[in-house]
């Protein structure tokens, strides 16, 4: 195998009234939350599958059906953690993860800090290996319209010394 492999996720959830909204594992203060199976953490989500996709082991949906009751309300920590075991069950560990959320709304720069920590707490790995970043949809399309949000994220896994 390689030493160095690449993985890319995405994720959308749509937006609800009655909902909390938590990126990153973090809440964040939101007249809207996500809509979802389990608690509709599209980052943790998007990042869980780009581990995943570093080592062509399916996607989230295949690992943690929405269907299963045992998944429902569950935090996506744990699908995140579940993840970057098997990436290092695999003898890979983690080079970098860099994530871009698209939402008009809240404003997500002043919770970024509080992300990347608690994502590197996670996964046990420093916070400089966690890039968090949030744009705008420039008001165009379903982002724009404050329907819902989408990430986007990669992670690069490199071959362990063991
Ligand atoms: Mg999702």
């Amino acid at each position: 195998m390689q030493n160095f492999r690449i993985g890319f996720g995405y994720d959308v959830h749509r937006f609800a009234e009655g909902r909390k909204l938590i990126l990153g594992g973090v809440e964040i203060p939101s007249e809207k939350g996500l809509l979802g199976h389990s608690d509709a953490d599209a980052l943790l989500h998007a990042i869980t599958d780009a581990l995943l996709g570093a080592l062509a082991l399916g996607d989230i949906g295949k690992h943690f059906p929405d269907t299963s009751a045992e998944n429902k309300n569950r935090e996506s920590s744990d699908f995140l953690k579940y993840a970057y075991e098997l990436v290092k069950q695999n003898g890979y560990e983690l080079g970098n993860i860099d994530a871009t959320v698209v939402t008009e709304k809240p404003k997500l720069l002043p919770y970024v800090e509080q992300i990347r920590k608690n994502i590197a707490g996670v996964l046990d790995v420093k916070v400089e290996q966690i890039s968090i970043k949030a744009t705008t949809s420039e008001k165009m399309g379903f982002v724009g319209e404050g329907e819902g949000l989408k990430v986007y994220a990669v992670a690069l896994v490199e071959k362990g010394t063991e």
